[in-house]
């Protein structure tokens, strides 16, 4: 059986190859499109959100006879005003390529044969009945994404957590934004940015912290530059560990070496106190002083556990800590000359500039992700630019409701939809709303998503069922992941709606309502919620990933649990969430408000939105009487942590001596399983490649297009090289963009992660560079 099964695999990962190819040329995969020609030209517009990035940019969705067929910006969305990227305006295309996934198959005698939708979610109900019952009910887990809508996370989370009594949920969201949420509530107590798009309106000094924002968050740099033109007191510094189209746009380029923000950030303190630059007003008010541990390792093994421990310390003790840390020393381990240091500190030092700090994965996927999330708010904070408007720490999310659906949701395996599953206060209004006995709720975490994969190659975990992602193309370290997922007694469901390399691995493939043909919310970087309605019909059998979970759900008992209609069921799902979430710190707006506007950000109290939290002035939360009040935390303070730099899990050396850094494009969403089917997208950037610095090249004795064989301890991959393209890296430095899953990266990227925020750091492993 295994043998024909992988036989099986191997000849349909092959077959699948060269249908994509043929799909993907330009104009084989919009056949459909012709179907324009006989359009009665007569459209209507509906608001939605964009779906492809974290920035939530209003669209308006042209329809056209039951199709979508154009779109524009939303002028009344405050996110974009009317602007979209081109992601954004193409985005109605990766509705109607050829291939899309319109009915279930299942996998019958190593076949994937179609079947009614029906048929496979008795299938998936059964598997997961038989599953637990024969090897427990930690044996069965859901994998989702920062892509789910908040209905769709929202009863994934209780049928697993709350019916099942398994806390085998984790999302995608783990990989991209996980560090932001343990370095939010590490320094606050709470989650989510305190400030909002508006800063940028406000700020004189931009700082992007290993952030190219000017291809992942492009209509928000527009802004920024927006910003720069019309005010003549704007700069913008990139701090960054390779120049990129963000560092050709700024005032001012600095490249750092990877991963030592850490030590810059400590710098940067250390002059901020050198200087007497610190608000002692707000210091001495507003924040306390802690360290944690140290040494605290790179998860690479099975089973790793950490577990921090903060102790107060006071600020003499904090000063000796950044004694390490001067200028001069750091110059040593960053590459950032003293001078730059310098500069830096007395941007964020000077009273009378207004900074912003921008970041997201290049501080998020970091093996000390907490730590420099902890730093950067250090920073901040010791000068008191937080919480005002242009002053704000602003930890940008990667996906379009990684914040919605991930952390307010909560769907990660400790988390609850309020709080966490280690709290019995926070069980009992879970099991309360979910009408679920308070035993199902298991108080203890089971596996984060590096875990969850390592489980099912173990095969402590015999179940999977994926949805909206595709980690066959994003785990680090993939070939572990992709061969544990292929094993025999594992049973992998993956709802989507095109062929992917993840569905390659499926046993049930389950045909899923795209975007706007269904209704749903989702919640971008700056706590906005945004809600959507169905504006077109999905096509063939599909259908939303919530209905796709209620259904099984009614198949494995839980009626009562999933009660709702189809014709009112999102409606019904927002209500109920909504009670998790009552109060000033967190009130989400009612359904019927959601409806109308085009985004209401949370806390929405009195029928107000909250754009500035922990400022008395903004925030209905603040009931300390002071000016500002950070409740997150018991003392109502801010906590300023000391963190060490510590070196990267893995570095250049003798036998791999280059860093490999991953990352995105602006033309293309994640894995590109939709961009890549958009053509005037796959045109612009119809393949992956490996940039290389000019000189590393010459030394190669590489041109560019040449192909490039990129080796490291755990695989390798060829592919073509790009000298002086969009982005440069340093000498010793190559980038790789990770949307091509004809080229997976990912085999060769190392799965150590932050062992507080359990994220993987894919921007930093050593690999040597063979010419082709
Ligand atoms: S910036 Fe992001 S949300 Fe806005 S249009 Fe582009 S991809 Fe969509």
């Amino acid at each position: 059986m295994k043998l024909n099964r992988r036989r099986f695999l191997k000849y349909a990962a092959a077959s699948s190859a060269v249908a994509t190819a043929g799909a993907l040329f330009p104009g084989a995969s919009f056949g459909s499109w012709q179907k324009l020609k006989n359009n009665s030209g007569i459209i209507s517009w509906q608001k939605a959100p964009c779906r492809f990035c974290g920035t939530g940019c209003g669209v308006l969705i042209g329809v056209s006879d039951g199709r979508a067929v154009a779109v524009k910006g939303d002028p009344n969305c405050s996110v974009n005003k009317g602007l979209c990227c081109m992601k954004g305006y193409h985005s109605v295309q990766a509705l109607y390529a050829k291939d899309r996934i319109t009915t279930a198959k299942i996998r019958k005698n190593g076949e994937m044969v179609e079947v009614p939708i029906k048929e496979a979610l008795d299938l998936i109900a059964d598997k997961i009945k038989k599953t637990m019952e024969k090897h427990g009910k930690d044996s069965v887990a859901i994998y989702g994404s920062g892509q789910w809508t908040i209905p769709d996370g929202y009863v994934a989370s209780k049928l697993f957590k709350g019916c099942l009594g398994t806390n085998n949920v984790e999302a995608n969201a783990r990989l991209c934004m996980a560090s932001a949420v343990t370095g939010f509530m590490t320094s606050f107590g709470i989650d989510e940015p305190m400030g909002c798009y508006e800063d940028m309106d406000h700020a004189n000094v931009f700082i992007t912290w290993g952030n190219n924002m000017a291809e992942m968050h492009p209509v928000l740099f527009s802004r920024m530059l927006a910003n720069r033109k019309r005010r003549n007191n704007v700069t913008i510094i990139d701090f960054a560990t390779r120049s990129t189209r963000t560092s050709q746009a700024a005032d001012k380029s600095i490249l750092f070496r990877p991963q030592t923000d850490l030590a810059v950030a400590n710098a940067i303190c250390y002059e901020i106190i050198k200087n007497d630059w610190v608000n002692w007003d707000f210091v001495n008010e507003h924040v306390s002083f802690h360290k944690g541990k140290t040494n605290i390792g790179y998860g690479t093994q099975d089973h790793f556990a950490f577990k921090d421990k903060a102790e107060s310390i006071d600020f003499e003790e904090y000063k000796r800590f950044l004694e390490d840390y001067t200028p001069e020393k750091v110059e040593k381990i960053s590459g950032v000359s003293a001078k730059n240091i310098k500069y830096m500190a007395a941007l964020y030092g000077d009273p009378d500039l207004k900074v912003t700090s921008f970041w997201c994965m290049g501080m998020n996927q970091h093996t000390r992700g907490t730590w420099i999330n902890n730093l950067v708010y250090n920073i901040h904070l010791l000068v008191g630019k937080i919480s005002t408007p242009g002053n704000s720490p602003f930890s940008l999310t990667g996906q379009p409701s990684a914040c919605g659906t991930v952390r307010e949701v909560g769907t990660l395996t400790h988390k609850l939809p309020h709080g966490v599953v280690m709290n019995e206060h926070h069980r009992k209004m879970a099991a309360e709303i979910w009408d679920v006995p308070l035993e199902n709720i298991d108080p203890k975490p089971t596996y984060h998503t590096v875990e969850m994969f390592r489980a099912l190659d173990r095969g402590d975990i015999k179940f999977i069922w994926i949805q909206v992602t595709n980690p066959m193309v994003t785990m680090p370290n993939l070939r572990r992941y992709r061969d544990g997922a292929l094993k025999d007694d594992r049973f992998v469901v993956v709802s989507d709606v095109y062929p992917t390399p993840t569905t390659d691995v499926a046993d049930v493939i389950l045909p899923a309502a795209m975007w706007v043909e269904q209704e749903g919310m989702f919640g971008n970087s700056e706590r906005r919620t945004q809600h959507f309605a169905e504006i077109v019909k999905p096509p063939g059998e599909a259908m939303s990933d919530t209905w796709q979970i209620i259904e099984v759900a009614r198949r494995l008992g839980f009626e009562k649990q999933f009660p709702w209609s189809q014709d009112e069921y999102i409606g019904k799902i927002w209500e109920e969430y909504r009670k998790f979430h009552a109060g000033p710190k967190h009130e989400m707006a009612p359904y019927t408000v959601l409806k109308k506007r085009s985004g209401v950000q949370w806390p929405f109290v009195d029928g107000k939105e909250t754009r500035w939290r922990f400022n008395a002035k903004y925030d209905p939360a603040c009931t300390n009487g002071k000016d500002f009040d950070f409740y997150g935390k018991k003392n109502h303070r801010a906590w300023i942590w000391a963190r060490p730099y510590e070196p990267a899990a893995e570095f250049p050396d003798g036998e791999y001596n280059f860093w490999l850094n991953t990352g995105r494009v602006i033309e293309h969403w994640h894995t590109g399983s939709m961009t890549r089917r958009i053509p005037v997208l796959h045109n612009a950037v119809p393949h992956s490649y490996v940039e290389i610095n000019p000189e590393d090249a010459a030394e190669l004795g590489v041109v560019n297009g040449e192909m490039v064989k990129i080796i490291s301890r755990r695989g390798e991959v060829t592919m073509p090289a790009s000298i002086r393209g969009r982005g440069v890296p340093p000498r010793g430095m190559v980038f790789v963009p990770f949307f091509d899953e004809s080229y997976l990266i990912n085999e060769v990227t190392l799965d150590a992660f932050c062992p507080i925020s359990k994220q993987p750091d894919y921007k930093k492993c050593a690999v040597r560079l063979e010419k082709a």
